[in-house]
């Protein structure tokens, strides 16, 4: 599908980079597979988010430690650790609410079974603390487009989320949405045209099927400027990028498909994919 109408560019808003130590408020099993970590502090003086996609570098102490190894921060830029000290260990995850009056962020964790991060979820309690890293910048994207195509798996459901409270009213959304079950679903508000196709895989592991794809594939998607937003697991999302801008004739800068985590790799740098992104 092409436009006629140049699409217009995601552009990246940079924040100043800090590393900001949080106490954790509350924990919340939101669906049997994902836990609500709300951060608070008065560190949180001037954090900044403001586009669907923000994330930060959660800090998660060493075996044996009770705080996080803090990164290095030189002119706004993170430097590796000096000779001799650990390099932070960190992992990526989206903001799912900001509550600026209350100094409280909220994290929502899939408890997936090994790693730092899900294991970390998994025994989260009131009064723990935590490292927050960044947002280091927000993608900002007009939205100017007719219609936008949305795609997760639980990882990416908060960012999705966040794509359908943010997307105004008059746009027309397809969500398709990859869960275990109809008790791992979650409300979704928007003002758009929204609609949200839940799948289940039931008993496969996460990352290994192709829902997503097949759904996207059979998508009837409306006429005019779109843009297509999908993340979950990066190697079963790369048919989806093919079939995006190969068969659908989707720009580049009407796409973005991001590997959030990649199976069997621990720390999966999301940027590795970037290449393929042109
Ligand atoms: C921009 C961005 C935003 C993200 N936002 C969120 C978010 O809001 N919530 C969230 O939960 N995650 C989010 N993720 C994904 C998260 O960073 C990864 O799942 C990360 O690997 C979790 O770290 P870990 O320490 O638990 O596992 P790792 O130590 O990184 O990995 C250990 C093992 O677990 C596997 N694994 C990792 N994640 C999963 C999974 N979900 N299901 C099954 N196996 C898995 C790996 O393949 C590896 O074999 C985001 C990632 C990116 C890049």
């Amino acid at each position: 599908m092409t436009t006629e109408t140049a699409p217009p560019r995601m552009r990246i808003v940079r924040h100043p980079l800090k590393y900001r130590l949080l106490e954790v408020r509350r924990v919340q099993r939101i669906t049997p597979g994902t836990v609500r970590v709300t951060f608070g502090g008065e560190a949180l003086e001037g954090f900044c988010e403001q586009a669907p996609t923000d994330h930060v570098k959660l800090c998660f102490a060493e075996p044996g430690a009770d705080l996080p190894v803090e990164p290095v921060v030189e002119n706004d830029t993170w430097m590796d650790a000096p000779d001799g000290m650990s390099e932070p260990l960190t992992r990526d995850y989206t903001i799912r609410h900001h509550r600026r009056e209350q100094q409280e962020i909220d994290v929502d964790m899939v408890l997936h079974g090994t790693g730092v991060g899900s294991a970390w979820a998994g025994r989260a309690e009131p009064g723990m603390r935590l490292g927050v890293f960044g947002p280091r910048g927000s993608e900002e994207l007009p939205f100017v487009h007719d219609w936008y195509l949305l795609g997760a798996e639980e990882t990416a459901l908060p960012a999705l989320a966040r794509w359908a409270e943010m997307l105004p009213a008059g746009v027309r959304v397809i969500a398709f949405a990859e869960v275990s079950g109809p008790e791992d679903e979650q409300q979704i508000e928007s003002a758009a045209d929204l609609t949200l196709t839940w799948l289940h895989r039931g008993d496969a592991p996460s990352g290994s099927t192709d829902l997503l794809e097949r759904a996207i594939r059979a998508a009837d998607l409306p006429a005019g400027l779109g843009f297509a937003w999908v993340a979950g697991e990066a190697t079963s999302l790369k048919p989806i990028r093919r079939h995006l801008r190969r068969e659908r004739g989707l720009s580049k800068d009407q796409v973005d498909v991001d590997g959030y985590w990649k199976r069997g790799v621990a720390n999966h740098d999301h940027h590795e994919d970037d290449a393929d992104h042109a």
